[in-house]
């Protein structure tokens, strides 16, 4: 049963959320999850498509959450000209309703708790330390002590304004996204689309992540600070009209993606976020279950060991921000910069680069080759983005 007091309080089971509690419970902390949602995973709020080598180190891959496999990346370009990607790893779109609730399973399975439908509303402090969380379960106001809380409440975090960190984003680095999800189309067996170009996207792109051959994730992300003249809605409705003019739409999803690098400051006394709330996100592709789980399983490992060395201030917990920043931290500015680089990006640039793309033999081409030639010209970015590539294949490994 749920007690009045754990060693840590994870507000949020999202990937980010349950992983954390996994790794901090399976190094020896008492654990509780907060979910406000009824079930964790829903409503879903993503394209869900995440690779292989990505996922696999933190669980065993089960059919049950898998509704489709990739293994080829097409993009079109803004004048119709496409290429397909080859190289890049078998990826897969998931079924998040059922990925999210397995993540909080094995959590449990290693000893957390998680009430769901328990909706945090602020910490607790005494004499000016974070002392719990006060949260409504079943329309009853509780409490519940804690030595850290961390926050994996996702892209709209409060728990780190809670504790006086600086969470907010430029307009510019949350992208507002829009997804159907479709029924009754056609689409490329075990291919996910991109659409780039000004009429299409301007500043972001368009992707079709099939999850069956006849159904599909279709989406659109748009820069904030581009969406207000015509909204992402509008441009998928378009998209769809011309592509899928027979489909029906099954799912609606509205949602934002946080594009900036990690948030300077991810721990205080007595609290860490991670995930969204940390703005762990990749900034140009906006995928931010894997980045999201890596930072989890560091954050919830040396909660464990702040516990076990009784030792709960910042200084102790940065263990987790300096391994955060060489994990992934640093690869993630790279691509903050080239995503500015994208943002600006004209529709003959894309062409040209899908053009060279086609000539690229089918072994050779993946994201390497094709970032590499994105930022031709810019022989400074370049060199970071060839290291950041090489570091995170490294670490991967
Ligand atoms: C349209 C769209 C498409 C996307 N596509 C992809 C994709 O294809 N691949 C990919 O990797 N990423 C994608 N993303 C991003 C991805 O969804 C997020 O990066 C990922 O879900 C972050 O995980 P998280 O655990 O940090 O947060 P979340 O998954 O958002 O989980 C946060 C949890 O916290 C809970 N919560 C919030 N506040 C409270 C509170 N006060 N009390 C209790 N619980 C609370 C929420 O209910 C939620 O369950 C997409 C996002 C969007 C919007």
């Amino acid at each position: 049963m749920v007690q009045d007091r754990y060693d840590i309080v994870i507000i949020g089971a999202g990937p980010a959320g349950s992983v954390a509690a996994r790794f901090a419970a399976q190094n020896g902390a008492s654990v509780l999850m907060l979910e406000r949602d009824r079930e964790p995973g829903i409503p879903v709020r993503c394209a869900e498509g995440v690779s292989h080598n990505g996922i696999a180190p933190f669980i065993d891959i089960d059919e049950r959450w898998i509704a489709s496999r990739i293994e080829i990346a097409k993009l079109h370009a803004p004048n119709g000209e496409t290429a397909k990607m080859y190289n890049n790893g078998l990826g897969y779109v998931l079924e998040r309703r059922v990925f999210d609730t397995a993540l909080c399973e094995l959590a449990a399975k290693h000893g957390a708790h998680l009430i769901t439908k328990a909706d945090a509303l602020d910490l607790l402090w005494e004499k000016e330390k974070i002392t719990g969380v006060k949260y409504k379960y079943c329309g009853e106001i509780k409490t519940v002590k804690c030595d850290i809380v961390i926050g994996a409440d996702g892209v709209e975090s409060r728990v780190g304004r809670w504790a006086g960190i600086k969470t907010a984003v430029r307009l510019e680095d949350i992208d507002t996204c829009v997804q159907y999800t479709l029924a009754d189309i056609d689409i490329e067996e075990n291919t996910c689309e991109f659409y780039f170009g000004n009429n299409v996207s301007p500043g972001g792109y368009v992707w079709i992540f099939p999850k069956s051959d006849h159904t599909a994730n279709v989406g659109i992300g748009l820069s904030g600070h581009l969406s207000h003249k015509k909204g992402p809605k509008k441009y998928l409705d378009e998209f769809v009209e011309k592509r899928f003019p027979d489909a029906k739409i099954t799912y609606t999803v509205y949602g934002g993606v946080p594009t900036s690098a990690t948030l300077k400051e991810i721990v205080r006394d007595n609290i860490m976020l991670v995930g969204d709330a940390a703005r762990q996100v990749n900034p140009i592709t906006g995928g931010g279950v894997v980045q999201g789980m890596i930072a989890a399983s560091i954050a919830g490992k040396v909660a464990a060991d702040a516990v076990r060395e009784k030792r709960f201030d910042a200084k102790f917990l940065k263990k987790y921000s300096s391994e955060w920043e060489k994990k992934l931290g640093k690869t993630q500015r790279t691509m903050f910069t080239m995503k500015e680089k994208f943002l600006t990006m004209s529709d003959e640039r894309f062409n040209n680069i899908v053009r060279f793309c086609q000539k690229i033999p089918k072994d050779k081409f993946g994201l390497k080759v094709l970032f590499t030639e994105a930022v031709k010209g810019d022989p400074k970015l370049m060199v970071d983005v060839a290291k950041a590539f090489v570091m995170s294949k490294l670490k991967r490994k």
